[in-house]
């Protein structure tokens, strides 16, 4: 997808970007490619894919949610997606960016200087940890490409608050939604809608699920990495 072919497809979804933000995207884009040459952020390295898969994909939640000034978190961003793509498309929004790998961290923290963003804030720790300070703090708490959804709700619906909601994106896979369900309700969490779509030109197939939180997360959640991992939360398990 080239550049002109991307804002072809956001004006599709009801975005026309500025000229600021094209030309932060082109910032984002030669910082990415550039860093990535000697540090591993992406397997993604061609500038159209970056357009398609990093830059596109970010944004296609905002069809389906219409950000404003909510608080957000976005749990695993690596190199910013969908996060710091928000963040160029609704300044207004309050960003978190969260990630394990210090090595993310630094990308980030160099690419929101040279993007001219100063109202972020950019964590380097492992969600489990970091949930002792921001326990249901958030409107809104995104994540892509970090894990299943069973392991993903516990890692992040005890962020969100009670009527906010947990959006993440998804390839397609009805069963891993099935299999989250007894999760998402021990979480608090509800699951409102799931949107399929396609991405363009590969055509491969996602879903944005909707998972509103109604009721609080017990505060034993989220477990250690570990045991999220090999005791996936169901109704019966203790
Ligand atoms: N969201 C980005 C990166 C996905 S790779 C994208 O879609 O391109 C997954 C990222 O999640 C990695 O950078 C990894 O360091 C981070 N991660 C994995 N488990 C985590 C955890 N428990 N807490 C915080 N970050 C985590």
């Amino acid at each position: 997808m080239n550049k002109d072919l991307f804002i072809k497809e956001l004006e599709k979804i009801g975005i026309e970007p500025t000229s600021i933000q094209l030309k932060q995207l082109e910032v984002y884009m030669k910082f990415l490619i550039e860093y990535n040459s000697h540090t591993n952020l992406t397997a993604i390295k061609e500038p159209e894919d970056i357009y398609l898969k990093h830059f596109y994909d970010s944004l296609v939640i905002a069809r389906y949610h219409i950000f404003t000034n909510e608080k957000v978190l976005d749990i695993g961003t690596g190199p910013g997606f969908p996060g710091m793509i928000l963040k160029i498309f609704f300044p207004n929004i309050r960003l978190t960016l969260l990630d394990s790998n210090n090595k993310k961290i630094k990308f980030l923290i160099e690419l929101a200087s040279k993007l001219g963003i100063e109202n972020i804030e950019i964590i380097c720790g492992r969600a489990e940890e970091i949930i002792n300070k921001k326990r249901e703090e958030y409107d809104i708490v995104t994540s892509r490409a970090v894990s299943n959804l069973t392991t993903l709700s516990e890692l992040s619906l005890p962020f969100v608050k009670i009527g906010g909601y947990f959006i993440p994106l998804k390839g397609q896979n009805k069963e891993e939604i099935i299999e989250a369900e007894d999760a998402i309700e021990i979480l608090g969490g509800i699951l409102e809608n799931e949107y399929n779509y396609e991405l363009p030109i590969e055509k491969s197939k996602r879903t944005i699920i909707v998972i509103k939180k109604i009721n609080n997360s017990p505060s034993k959640y989220p477990r250690q990495y570990g045991k999220i991992v090999k005791n996936p939360l169901k109704k019966t398990s203790k």
